[in-house]
């Protein structure tokens, strides 16, 4: 057992919902922030919703745990009130430079000496946040993956001014709140799990989008000839379409080409994925929850 009890998780939106309420199911006792009450009272509906959906997915069929993880949150906008005790804040604020560096620095003059920050920042560097904070060395990297109950990775990612000691409290605490933690020796944009599914689902992409053969054919072959669950095409239905449209829009010349594609054929007919009921593959309800 790592030596964090309090918890307090900055943004209660889609990921920092999810990582505030296993953390609590976990029995640590979590604050959840976020800038006005009116999104707390969101985040109450989303811990309602999460601790049905760890019912029906077997985690708690009896609902016990689930009702004592929400008895373990509690809320605050007030973010010197909400970390005054923290051994831990894990932050999953908007992807926005700004917003980060601007939250790390009133986080920074706010919190006791003792807290570390994590971030579950996807894409923007470690580095361009680490001396916003104030204590670089108390200053780390836990990227979760979405669906945090199911799909449970902890990559554990440090600076080069992270406290090795920090490190291994951090993947500790991985472990204590179910996730298996993933160490990376040093830092690197897209982590671990990016920097292998992104040029995998691109590749992808570029293979239909070229017309060398059809999304379903390449699923297959990816499905059957590794043993794979999912092929890229069914992965990119899970995700969303305007998430790789929005990667490919920013690239070059080809990758944008390949976002027009994505736009006309997909996005511009509804086809956003799995949450809209039709991307490359058509859902029924029961598959959508
Ligand atoms: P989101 O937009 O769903 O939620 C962001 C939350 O932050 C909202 O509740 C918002 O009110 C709040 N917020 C806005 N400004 C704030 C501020 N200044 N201080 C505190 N809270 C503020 O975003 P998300 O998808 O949960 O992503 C959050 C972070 O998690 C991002 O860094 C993202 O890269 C990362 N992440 C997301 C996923 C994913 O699948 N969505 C997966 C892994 C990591």
């Amino acid at each position: 057992m790592s030596t964090i009890k309090n918890v307090t998780v900055l943004g209660t939106g889609v990921l920092g919902s999810q990582i505030a309420f296993q953390t609590a199911f976990s029995g640590f006792e979590v604050t959840a922030y976020d800038i006005s009450d009116e999104i707390l009272e969101k985040a109450k509906e989303r811990f309602a919703t999460l601790a049905a959906t760890y019912k029906t997915d077997g985690l708690d069929p009896d609902g016990t745990k689930t009702e004592a993880a929400l008895g373990r949150l509690s809320y605050s906008a007030d973010l010197a009130e909400a970390v005054a005790d923290a051994d831990l804040v894990i932050e999953a604020v908007p992807e926005v430079l700004e917003i980060k560096q601007e939250t790390y620095e009133k986080l920074g003059k706010v919190a006791p000496e003792k807290t570390i920050f994590a971030s579950n920042s996807s894409t923007l560097p470690l580095s361009a946040l680490k001396d916003f904070t104030g204590r670089p060395e108390r200053f780390i990297g836990l990227h979760f993956a979405n669906q945090v109950w199911k799909f449970n990775t902890g990559e554990v990612m440090g600076t080069t001014d992270t406290d090795p000691a920090v490190f291994d409290t951090l993947v500790e605490f991985a472990g204590d709140i179910g996730m298996v933690p993933i160490p990376i020796h040093k830092e690197k944009p897209g982590w671990l799990l990016n920097s292998l599914l992104v040029p995998f689902l691109s590749a992808a992409q570029d293979l239909a989008f070229g017309g060398y053969a059809e999304p379903e054919d390449i699923d297959k072959v990816w499905r059957i000839a590794t043993g794979a669950p999912k092929g890229p095409f069914q992965i990119l239905d899970i995700i969303g379409l305007t998430t790789p449209y929005n990667i490919s829009v920013h690239g070059d010349e080809h990758a944008q080409q390949v976002a027009a594609w994505l736009k006309e054929n997909y996005i511009d007919k509804g086809k956003l994925g799995l949450a809209s009921g039709e991307g490359f593959y058509k859902y029924g309800a029961d598959e959508r929850a």
